[in-house]
C-alpha cells in the first residue's frame, strides 16, 4: 500500500477549535436493537454523535432488525431526537424494484423528517449503486475483475435505466453523500482530501465519501489505537470509521473493553464528533465543489485495490 504515493491535503478549519473529526457510519448488517443499544448508550453518554443506517423494509429472517418492527424504530427515532443521523442502506436486506426503492425513501422522509442524507450500499442488493465492478474505471476495472475472477461482473444495476432495479435518478435527487472506497488509514482524510466529491463518470451520486476501515471490533479498536488517534489530531484530520455495530462490540449487555476504553479515551481530545453528513457539509463548505481528475481517481482506485488485495477489507 505504501508503493502508492499519498495525496496532500489542505488544512481543514474544524468548528469551535477543535482540532480534528471523527465519526462512524453503521452499516446496520445483522443489527438488532438488543445488539446494539449499549453500543449506542456509550457513543450518547460520550457526547459522540454518528451516523446508524436502516432498512425501512423487512428483509430476510436474521439479516437484522428494519424499520418495520414497530420496537426498533421507536428506538432508532429515539436516537434520532438524542443527534444522532439516521443513514440509508438501501430500502432492505433484500434486492429491491425500482417501486420499492422509491416507496422505501419515502416512506424514510415520513419517519424521519428528512430524505436520507448519507447513504452506503448493501453489498448484495442488485440495486447496488455503481457497485461491484461499476465502482471501478480502467484499468482498475480489469485489475478488479481478474482478482475476482469476474464474478461481480454486471452484478449490481441500480444505476443502469431500464433495469428493474435502476433507482439512479431518485438517488441524485434524494441522497446527498454516498459512500464508495474503504482505505486502511484511521485518517480518511489523507486518502482522499477532496471529499465529498463528484464523479463525472457516475452521474446519478452527487457526491462521495470514502471511509476508514473498522468493519468488526477487531478492525476498529486496532484503526483507533492510542497512537492513531494522536496521529489523526496531530494532522487535523477527519476520520470517518465504516463499521457494522454488531459485529462484535457488544456481548449480551457488555460492551468490548477494548472498544469502550478507546473510545474513552477519544472522547477527551478536542476533536469534532458529529454525524457523517454534518462532517462532510462542513468539508464541503470549507474546499468548494470536487470533480474528481482522472488522475485523481486513478491513485485512489489503485490505492483501494492495493488496500482490498493485501488486506481484503470493503
Ligand atoms: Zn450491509
Amino acid at each position: 500500500v505504501r508503493l502508492i504515493p499519498a495525496f496532500g491535503y489542505p488544512r481543514i478549519r474544524w468548528p469551535e477549535g477543535r482540532r480534528f473529526a471523527f465519526t462512524v457510519f453503521d452499516d446496520t448488517d445483522l443489527a438488532t436493537r438488543d445488539n446494539v443499544a449499549e453500543v449506542y448508550r456509550l457513543l450518547a453518554d460520550l457526547g459522540m454523535r454518528t451516523t446508524k443506517s436502516v432498512w425501512v423494509r423487512e428483509g430476510a429472517a436474521g439479516d437484522g432488525s428494519s424499520c418495520a418492527e414497530p420496537a426498533y424504530l421507536e428506538w432508532v427515532r429515539d436516537l434520532q431526537r438524542q443527534g444522532f443521523e439516521i443513514g440509508f442502506h438501501n430500502a432492505s436486506s433484500v434486492s429491491s424494484t425500482r417501486e420499492q426503492t422509491r416507496a422505501a425513501l419515502e416512506r424514510f422522509e415520513q419517519l424521519f423528517g428528512h430524505m436520507p442524507r448519507s447513504m452506503s450500499n448493501h453489498s448484495r442488493n442488485a440495486e447496488g449503486i455503481y457497485w461491484g465492478e461499476a465502482r471501478l474505471e480502467q484499468p482498475s476495472r480489469t485489475l478488479f475483475n481478474l482478482a475476482t475472477r469476474g464474478l461481480r461482473r454486471g452484478q449490481f444495476r441500480g444505476h443502469e435505466p431500464g433495469d428493474e432495479g435502476f433507482w439512479g435518478d431518485l438517488c441524485r435527487q434524494h441522497v446527498r453523500y454516498v459512500r464508495n472506497f474503504v482505505f486502511d488509514d484511521v485518517n480518511t482524510l489523507r486518502c482522499c482530501p477532496f471529499m465529498p466529491y463528484h464523479d463525472a463518470r457516475k452521474p446519478y451520486v452527487s457526491y462521495w465519501y470514502a471511509s476508514s476501515e473498522g468493519a468488526t471490533v477487531e478492525s476498529f479498536t486496532k484503526m483507533l489505537a492510542p497512537g492513531a488517534q494522536e496521529r489523526l489530531e496531530a494532522e487535523g484530520g477527519a476520520c470517518i470509521m465504516y463499521t457494522h455495530f454488531a459485529s462484535g462490540f457488544q456481548r449480551d449487555e457488555r460492551l468490548d473493553p477494548r472498544f469502550r476504553s478507546l473510545m474513552e479515551r477519544l472522547a477527551r481530545r478536542p476533536g469534532w464528533f458529529v454525524p457523517t453528513s454534518e462532517l462532510l457539509d462542513h468539508l464541503h463548505a470549507q474546499l468548494g465543489h470536487h470533480e474528481i481528475s482522472v488522475a485523481e481517481r486513478t491513485l485512489l482506485e489503485l490505492r483501494w485495490l492495493a488496500g482490498k488485495a493485501f488486506l481484503g477489507h470493503t
